[in-house]
């Protein structure tokens, strides 16, 4: 068993995202007085680059970390964005907003959404009506969620489109000025104990050797420390989640009024995604190279731009799904380098963040590490498998079978756990109610909507409701909705009031 406080020297290998998340939350969270963190990366080698889509942990993650809202936004040419659009996955024509919050307000126990069904509307876009960011989103407006929980302001939260690469950079300044060390170098050899098979150190190119008692792996998809150093194993999801390839491009900024939204446009063979910044948008076509060539992912990308490019097109590859575990021996990978479940709904910063929470609850019970080990293992695993089926959903209820690749994704066998939570939608109505982790009903709710699957049968409990009494349920709601949209404002106008006030005070 390891001694108590036997992790005192925390080694980062990685400066991306992954790795400036975790030295800023190690070095700012855990106390001084027992732990170092020093982070090791290579400008030789550089970072992925892209990832500007977020989830509105985000938020809570930089609050915890008691950095500015302000401050963060600025210097990551952040926008506000209430969901995601996805157009033409169900059928081409298609679009509905999968948004961060709740639909309707659900009465003694029974779903919003049952009312809704139970009043037989035909017009699919008719529950946009019930949820505010949606509606703020049709409306190209945001306003900030309230926190009095009386109010319907409060059923949404927010995130952010951000520069991940400023973010890095922004947080780099931040760790450093909580403690943490950087060291510029690139890792060539790795040291290992004997007994243990522990890393004891990294050898750098100039000979340097960093010693440490905990190495954090954010070396992104070369995952040099878990895979390919302690030699724990991929689990391939490839052939639930195709897409292994994307192409990306910046544009010029277009519009004045910048959408509090990202764009999930559903293409012949993945998607595009536009992700508005306040100085450009960022757009990639994600596709599967079984089905098309990168020649003719870029054309199509090209085609569907909005606005001038302002950069060369970057080629990335991938292949979704995850190691078996994340943290083995002394080494726990962060990012990437533990997996990649393709970038829709914008996952990968949020198990980033999740991974580095868990940890920071973890290390200061360093007499139990390994009951730690087993239980970070576990939940990591859990988070990862869930967002697969919620991601898969998106592609297996389909409509569409206008080409090779959407009719594979709408056939495909499906994980046992996804085939049996779709069975039971279909045939109940019931989604699973998570007490935590990403993607609860409210989002499940939104796909499987917008994506047109519907229960065959409406809970009978809406009948405790009169049909005039549902109705003024629903109506009630609505207009709430649309009395706050009409006082929100455009989402630039808020951006600007909000970036330009601080400046002054
Ligand atoms: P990287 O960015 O690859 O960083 C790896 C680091 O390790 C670098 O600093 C590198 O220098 C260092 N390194 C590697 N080898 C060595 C060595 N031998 N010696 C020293 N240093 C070394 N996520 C989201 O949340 N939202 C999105 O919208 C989103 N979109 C994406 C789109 C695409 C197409 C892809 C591929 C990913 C997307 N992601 C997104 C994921 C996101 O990009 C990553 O989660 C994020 O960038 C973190 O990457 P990372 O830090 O793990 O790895």
């Amino acid at each position: 068993m390891s001694k108590v406080n036997s992790i005192n020297r925390i080694v980062i290998m990685g400066g991306g995202t992954a790795g400036w998340m975790t030295a800023a939350a190690l070095s700012k969270l855990l106390p001084k007085t027992h732990y170092t963190v020093t982070l090791v990366e290579s400008e030789q080698i550089g970072t992925v680059g892209v990832g500007e889509a977020t989830l509105p942990h985000l938020r809570f993650f930089n609050q915890r970390l008691g950095i500015d809202e302000k401050a963060f936004m600025r210097a990551t040419n952040a926008t506000f964005k209430l969901g995601i659009e996805f157009s033409h996955w169900a059928q081409i024509g298609d679009a509905y907003i999968h948004p961060f919050g709740d639909y309707g307000e659900g009465h003694n126990g029974v779903d919003f959404y049952q009312y809704w069904l139970a009043e037989g509307i035909a017009d699919i876009h008719d529950l946009d009506n019930f949820s505010l960011p949606v509606a703020l989103c049709n409306a190209k407006k945001f306003a900030f969620p309230s926190d009095d929980l009386s109010n319907i302001s409060s059923t949404y939260s927010y995130a952010y489109h951000i520069d991940a690469g400023l973010y890095a950079t922004f947080l780099r300044q931040f760790s450093e000025q909580h403690g943490a060390r950087r060291i510029e170098g690139k890792v060539v050899d790795v040291k290992r104990r004997a007994l243990s098979g522990n890393i004891e150190s990294l050898i750098l190119e100039n000979g340097a050797v960093i010693e440490g008692d905990l190495f954090i792996d954010c070396s992104g998809f070369s995952s040099i420390l878990l895979q390919k150093v302690l030699g724990v194993a991929f689990e391939d999801w490839s052939e639930f989640l195709p897409c292994n390839r994307a192409v990306a491009v910046a544009t010029k900024a277009v519009d004045s009024n910048v959408l509090p939204y990202t764009k999930a446009m559903a293409r012949d063979a993945g998607w595009q995604w536009n992700i508005p910044l306040q100085n450009r948008q960022g757009n990639g076509y994600v596709y599967c190279d079984k089905f098309i060539s990168e020649t003719q992912a870029i054309d199509t990308l090209q085609q569907h731009l909005n606005g001038e490019q302002i950069n060369d097109i970057n080629s990335l590859s991938f292949t979704a799904g995850k190691t078996k575990c994340a943290w083995k021996n002394n080494v726990v990978a962060v990012g990437l380098s533990s997996g990649f479940l393709e970038p829709l709904e914008s996952t990968s910063i949020y198990l980033i963040q999740s991974s580095i929470m868990k940890l920071i609850e973890f290390l200061p019970q360093s007499q139990n590490i390994n009951q730690c080990r087993t239980e970070f293992n576990r939940f990591m695993g859990m988070e990862m498998d869930r967002i697969r089926d919620f991601l898969i959903l998106h592609y297996c209820a389909t409509e569409r079978e206008d080409s090779e690749f959407w009719r594979y994704v709408k056939h495909m066998q499906l994980p046992d756990s996804l085939g049996q939570k779709m069975a039971m939608y279909k045939s109940t109505g019931y989604i699973e109610k998570y007490q935590y982790g990403l993607f609860l009903t409210p989002s499940w709710q939104a796909v499987y909507h917008g994506q047109r699957v519907r229960p065959n049968q409406i809970d009978t409990r809406t009948t405790q409701l009169s049909d005039a009494d549902r109705k003024a349920l629903l109506q009630h709601y609505k207009e709430q909705v649309l009395r706050c949209v009409d006082g929100a404002h455009e989402h630039s106008q808020v951006l600007q009031k909000f970036l330009g006030s601080s400046q002054q005070s």
